[in-house]
């Protein structure tokens, strides 16, 4: 299964609907992005991630250094 948001191959099931199986939950293990399999997807070029991406995004807000 492919993600939406990194178009990688790690997206993997995460829940499924507990009544009847109507829906599943998917979640992608390269960026976190997770989705219904109910919903049409459409990511937007600036959200889309990339391995590049990922490897330079920068935590907000930015953690502070432990005081000692
Ligand atoms: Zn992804």
């Amino acid at each position: 299964m492919k993600c939406p948001r990194c178009d990688s191959d790690k997206a993997r099931i995460m829940t499924k609907s507990p009544v009847g199986g109507a829906w599943e939950v998917y979640v992608c293990n390269h960026c976190c992005y997770s989705w219904r399999s109910t919903e049409n997807i459409q990511i937007s070029e600036i959200f889309k991630l990339n391995d590049e991406k990922i490897a330079n995004m920068g935590m907000l807000p930015p953690i502070p250094p432990l005081k000692k």
